[in-house]
Formats: C-alpha cells, sequence, structure tokens
C-alpha cells in the first residue's frame, strides 16, 4: 500500500507550525463524531494530535473519517491550525494546534482491543500479559519501558568511561550450582548430556579477570529455576560487573558513582555519596532485615542485658540457649485495642514466632499480660532503654537470633505503614550492607552453604575460623539496599585456589565434586588469577523502583506470570514427539 510517509511525529507540533502541510501516521486513540465533524486523537510514540474532519473542509476524508475505529492504523495528510479559542489542551504539548484533515489512508483495521488503550487501566493482570502487545502501547508502559531504555544507556556510559569492557558470556554453559536451581537444555548431539541456562555469569566474569580484562560487564539474562515468589521471574537482568586488583573499598566507590549517575540521568537527584553503612549483624539488630527500609527509624533494640537476672522463663530460657530478647517502641501505639494487638499476634505468629509481648506504657508502670513476672528494675530499665513513655505501646520477641531478629523486623514494617512512617515523597535510602556470614547453616541437610556463593573470599582475619567455626566467619560480601529493596549484591573473590579448597571443603563439597562441577575454574586460578571482586545489579528491580512501580512485571517487556507462564505464547508449551525423540527425551 502506498502512503504518505510522516513529516512530524504525533507529539511535535506546535503553534510554530499553524499553516504548514504535514503528514501524520499513527494509531487512532479516540473518536468522537460531533454530528458532523469526527475528532480523532491520533497517537504514536511521541505523543497524540487531534485531527478533523469536516465535511465542509474535505468531503471525501470525512467520508473515510466515518469509518474509523479505535486502534486503526491511519495516515493523514493536512493542514495545522490554531485550535478555536476555548477549545484548546493545555495538559497536552500539541494541545494548542489541530490538524485539518484532507487526506487519510487506512494502512490498516483493527479489531476491538480487548482493553482501551489508556492510562490507569483498570482490568485483570492476566489479560493485559496475553494482549501484552496492545498493553506496551499503553503510555504507562511505553514509558516503563523508555525509562529502562535510559537506564542502560547511562549504565553503559558511566562503565565505558571508566574503563569496563562490555563482554559477552554464553547462554549455554555448565551446569554447575549457584544457589538456586539450573534450567536444563538437553543436547541432541550429546546424547544423555546438559547444557545449563547461567544463574549468572559468575564463573565466567572471574575467568575474565584471570584473561587480565581488569574490568568487565554485562548488562545480561540470568536464569533461577526457583520455586513461585510474588515478584520472581524466571529469567531477569543483571548489571555485572568484576574489576581486578581491588577491595570492597574500590567496589563501592565505582558502585556509588553508578548510582549518583543513574539517580542524576534518570531522576535528576542529586544523590548523597559516600553512602551510609550497616554491618549484617547491626542491620539485624536494628531493622531485623539485611535489606533493611531506612526511610523511617522504627529501631529495634537488643534487651538481653536487661533480663541477665530475669525469672520469667520465656527470657530465661532465651538467654540460656544464646537467643535474643528484642523490642520494638511503637511511639503513641498505647491506645491499641486488645483486638488490634490480636491481629498482631496472630501476624508474628504466621511467621514462626511462638507469640508477642505487648506492653502498654502508663504514668505509673506498664500494663501488660507479663508485667506480673519482671521485678521493678527490669520494668523501669526496659522503659529507659526504649525510651518509652506515658502512651507508646511496647513489643517484645524472644527466641533464636536470627529468627526472632526477623520476625520482629517483618512487625517493623508493618508497623510502619500502621503508623503511616513512610509518608511520600521523601529522600530515596541507600545503604550498603557489609560483613554477611560466609556460611549459612541448613537444619534440613545438616550442612552449611555458602551465604553468597561458594566463590566469595572469608574475611581473611577469619580464615582461622573456616575449620572451627564455620559458622562465626565473615565474607568479603556486600549488598547495596535502596528504601529496602536489595538491588545489588556481590563480593572480593577467593582467587586462591588453596583457599578455594578450604571453603569447599566447609560447604562438605568433596575434591571429586569440586573437580567435576568448579575443575575448570578451579584450573584457571592455577595460572596467575589477580585479586578481583565484583557485584551484580538487580535491574529489573531498580527499574521498577526508578519507574515508582510495585511490580517489576511492570519494566519488562515481556514478563512471565508469578507461576512462570507466559500468557501471550503460552510458554512453557508441549512439543512435538519427533522434538523430544532427538532430544533423546521421554516424558514419563
Ligand atoms: N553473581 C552474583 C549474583 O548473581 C553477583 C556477584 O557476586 O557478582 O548474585
Amino acid at each position: 500500500m502506498k502512503f504518505n510517509k510522516r513529516t512530524h511525529t504525533c507529539g511535535e507540533l506546535r503553534e510554530d507550525n499553524i499553516d504548514q502541510h504535514v503528514v501524520l501516521n499513527g494509531w487512532v486513540d479516540t473518536r468522537r463524531d460531533l454530528g458532523g465533524v469526527i475528532f480523532i486523537d491520533l497517537r504514536d510514540r511521541y505523543g497524540i494530535t487531534q485531527v478533523v474532519f469536516e465535511p465542509t473542509f474535505n468531503q471525501s476524508a470525512h467520508e473515510i473519517g466515518k469509518d474509523l475505529r479505535s486502534e486503526y492504523v491511519i495516515s493523514i495528510e493536512g493542514k495545522v491550525r490554531r485550535r478555536p479559542a476555548g477549545t484548546e489542551n493545555p495538559s497536552i504539548p500539541t494541545g494548542f494546534v489541530d490538524v485539518m484533515v484532507e487526506k487519510v489512508v487506512i494502512l490498516n483495521k483493527s479489531l476491538t482491543p480487548p482493553f482501551q488503550i489508556k492510562d490507569k487501566l483498570d482490568v485483570h493482570e492476566d489479560i493485559r500479559l496475553k494482549y501484552r502487545y496492545l498493553d506496551l502501547r499503553r503510555k504507562e508502559m511505553q514509558d516503563n519501558i523508555i525509562l529502562r531504555h535510559k537506564m542502560y544507556q547511562s549504565a553503559r556510559s558511566y562503565l565505558g568511561a571508566n574503563d569496563f569492557i562490555e563482554i559477552e558470556t554464553p547462554v549455554l554453559m555448565k551446569s554447575t550450582p549457584e544457589g538456586a536451581r539450573d534450567f536444563l537444555v538437553p543436547s541432541r548431539l550429546h546424547r544423555g548430556r546438559f547444557y545449563a541456562l547461567p544463574q549468572s555469569p559468575q564463573q565466567y566474569k572471574q575467568l575474565l579477570m584471570v584473561s587480565g580484562f581488569d574490568r568487565y560487564f554485562q548488562i545480561v539474562k540470568c536464569f533461577r529455576d526457583e520455586d513461585l515468589r510474588a515478584d520472581r521471574q524466571p529469567e531477569f537482568t543483571q548489571i555485572d560487573l568484576e574489576m581486578s586488583f581491588v577491595d570492597s573499598e574500590d567496589v563501592y566507590e565505582m558502585m556509588e558513582g553508578l548510582m549518583k549517575r543513574l539517580f542524576k540521568d534518570i531522576k535528576g537527584y542529586d544523590l548523597q555519596v559516600p553512602l551510609p553503612r550497616l554491618t549484617f549483624d547491626e542491620a539485624m539488630e536494628k531493622y531485623g532485615s539485611d535489606k533493611p527500609d531506612l526511610r523511617f527509624d522504627l529501631e529495634m533494640v537488643t534487651l538481653n542485658e536487661i533480663f541477665e537476672e530475669t525469672e520469667f522463663k520465656v527470657f530465661k530460657d532465651t538467654l540460656n540457649n544464646n537467643g535474643i530478647i528484642t523490642g520494638l517502641l511503637a511511639a503513641g501505639c498505647g491506645d491499641y485495642t486488645r483486638n488490634q494487638l490480636d491481629v498482631l499476634t496472630d501476624f508474628v505468629k504466621k511467621l514462626g514466632a511462638g507469640g508477642l509481648i505487648w506492653m502498654r506504657v502508663k504514668e505509673d508502670g506498664l500494663e501488660a499480660p507479663i508485667a506480673k513476672f519482671l521485678s521493678d528494675n527490669e520494668k523501669s530499665e526496659l522503659k529507659r532503654k526504649l525510651n518509652a513513655s506515658a502512651g507508646d505501646l511496647i513489643f517484645i520477641l524472644s527466641g533464636p537470633r536470627l529468627k526472632a531478629l526477623s520476625i520482629m523486623g517483618s512487625l517493623r514494617l508493618e508497623m510502619a505503614k500502621r503508623m503511616n512512617l513512610i509518608g511520600d515523597n521523601i529522600e530515596p535510602k541507600l545503604v550498603w550492607i557489609t560483613d554477611f556470614p560466609l556460611l549459612e547453616w541448613d537444619d534440613e541437610t545438616h550442612r552449611y552453604y555458602a551465604m553468597h556463593h561458594p566463590f566469595t573470599s572469608p574475611n581473611l582475619e577469619d580464615l582461622e575460623l573456616l575449620s572451627d567455626d564455620p559458622g562465626k566467619v565473615k565474607a568479603r560480601a556486600y549488598d547495596l539496599v535502596y528504601n529496602g529493596n536489595e538491588i545489588a549484591g556481590g563480593s572480593i573473590r577467593i582467587h586462591d585456589a588453596k583457599l578455594q579448597g578450604k571453603m569447599f571443603d566447609a560447604l562438605g563439597i568433596s575434591n571429586e565434586e569440586a573437580e567435576t562441577k568448579f575443575g575448570f575454574l578451579m584450573n584457571a586460578f592455577k595460572y596467575g588469577a589477580p585479586p578481583h571482586g565484583g557485584i551484580a545489579f538487580g535491574f529489573d528491580r531498580l527499574a521498577m523502583l526508578f519507574a515508582n512501580q510495585d511490580s517489576i512485571r511492570e519494566v519488562i517487556a515481556f514478563p512471565k506470570t508469578s507461576s512462570g507462564m507466559s500468557l501471550m505464547d503460552e510458554s512453557p508449551s508441549i512439543v512435538d514427539e519427533s522434538q523430544l525423540k532427538e532430544l533423546h527425551i521421554k516424558i514419563k
């Protein structure tokens, strides 16, 4: 079909263009037939321009105008005019002009779309995902995807300027457990063998340091076959980086520069660096989380000291078992009803707590079911330590350290919501979390797992402990947290084959297993591996936060549902028997 190519986009015309002859191409956004005159809002990704079909201006264009429907693709030709006084629309940049149509060509018709192409759409997300190509026509979605594009450009430009080299690493690799479950790809040519999709390019980027590239980055898809979680995608994007001859401080500084640049370019915000830091232990004790939301204070307080001599059995047992007693002061919440307190008790019980201790602070003491078990001194120390005064509410949880702390951390977030502490529009709060434990004990399998991954270096002062008391060893690992979301994580790596062997020992990985799974990396380390370290940003989450969205699906063009389905192309799907046969696979 022959059609006139656009002279302008639908977001371009202004009063300067009045009387010009123009061609616009785009989609019919809305159509209003005012008994004779037809107004169409013509849309493309640049904006919306009103075009007018008037029988007295052009009879034949007006005839075709009658047939136009939402989402038809058209080309119009006509003359720009000033909108008649009183009909301007100052809310859009083209709102002072419109185009009187002389010629219109329908480039394509459209079925009636399953939902209107508009912002603030109120339809089930499944429908949006099924018709994602239409959903992506909406301005909100286009803005999100364009914001994401700007983030790629900004990150690339910063990293390029800082000597990082962008290098692609394989998508078909060896299955080497890094923490999550691998997606496997059966090999047709090599019967019974499988590739894995990378959980991250971790080992490749370390190999690139051995190769001497010094600074590497990649904006890269990673794949993890994990169980359902609300805001997880089986494939997701990282900004992945690695640097040679560095320690943690160098990584912090370089990444603070990256964040500063992104905040400036994307949000026009001057981020103050250096960013604050908290050790993992501090973060857990004060905020009950390794990704604390610091937009509000509401700090937890460890109360062990107060109860060293206590007669109260619950606390006594906790202390005897090396547990923790943690308190939270909800200022001004002393009027919470029994019913409200029951709801909060249920809240912590669902998270695994035995119960929730609460106390209303009164002028003359503490009103609480457990008050009678506490000495006067304990009560007054409690008030002092929590800085409590009449009208406040105290919560206390006790139990195994990390468990009690993280449950209190959840209660902290819940109370912040109830007390409306976050408010709108306050400064972004970024914080580094440092000094993570190297290993995590798993009660089910009775073994340690690497908290970050098996290539993370222990703190050098803790090396002795690695064989004696592995649980106590800290890692040279760090996370970057933004308003309570983990947006990046990384570490200084082990670059010495011997130390890596010790680490595998601590993880209960035998020499043979290490050899089959990580042999290539171990081998490479024997040929002069430089000290190195790096980090990876969860790009989708960062884009979500920059776009002020609640779900990463809003910033991914073609996401999967939380159950890992693509509703648009219906993957995963059944495949032909012949395809399976070629792959030497039988479905049971
Ligand atoms: N590969 C790590 C991850 O994906 C990040 C890193 O250590 O650089 O979490």
